[in-house]
């Protein structure tokens, strides 16, 4: 049984990834003060939303841990007090961030969103890097093609680049030979080099 008007709130710190989870009761608003959430890591500290008395409503806003925006949220005081469990989500991902209700579920809530927001931060950067590299191999062929360094099996010297799908080609204007350069750590080290690269 839930006690009426004790709730766990949870949720996700956008500065040190740490999740909180702290208890409001209703003396938490008294005098219509508002709840401030913070991260409760012991290092971190930082402010991430408030819980603000309104009427007969509540408004939570809070800083998002993937997109960094602040969202805002507004729900019934007789809705926080009387439901098991709620959780909000980021409008950009979907993703829940703010939850309350009964401990357990909230805990297991948020151990499992937290999860989920690390693989998409893992995928993100993971792109990241696959973009930088890809345009740090454009950089490097343009400079090798601008010295004539870039050179068709047929001779000649005279290439362009074009992106077409996601993937950088090189294209022979003699011969209409085109070639598609996968970005790998392998490609960006052979095109450091000052020697000429034949496709
Ligand atoms: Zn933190
Ligand atoms: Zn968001
Ligand atoms: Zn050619």
């Amino acid at each position: 049984m839930v006690n009426k008007y004790l709730r766990a709130v949870a949720y996700i710190c956008p500065y040190c990834s740490g999740i909180t989870e702290m208890n409001i009761n209703i003396f938490s608003f008294s005098g219509d003060s508002a709840v401030y959430l913070k991260c409760n890591d012991k290092i971190c500290r930082e402010s991430i939303g408030m819980i603000t008395p309104h009427d007969d409503k509540y408004k939570i806003s809070l800083l998002c841990p993937l997109c960094d925006e602040v969202h805002t949220y507004t729900i019934s005081k007789a809705s926080l007090w009387s439901l098991d469990y709620l959780s909000f989500s980021c409008p950009n991902s979907g993703i829940d961030i703010f939850f309350s209700g009964e401990r357990k579920r909230v805990l297991d809530a948020v151990n499992e969103n937290n999860r989920m927001l690390d693989e998409l931060a893992d995928e993100y950067e993971r792109r990241q890097s696959e973009l930088s590299l890809k345009s740090r191999i454009v950089d490097l062929l343009k400079k090798k093609s601008q010295h004539n360094k870039v050179r068709c099996k047929c001779g000649s010297s005279n290439v362009k680049l074009f992106d077409f799908q996601d993937k950088t080609f090189i294209r022979c204007s003699e011969c209409g030979r085109e070639f598609s350069i996968t970005a790998s750590y392998e490609v960006a080290d052979k095109l450091s080099d000052d020697s000429t690269f034949i496709f």
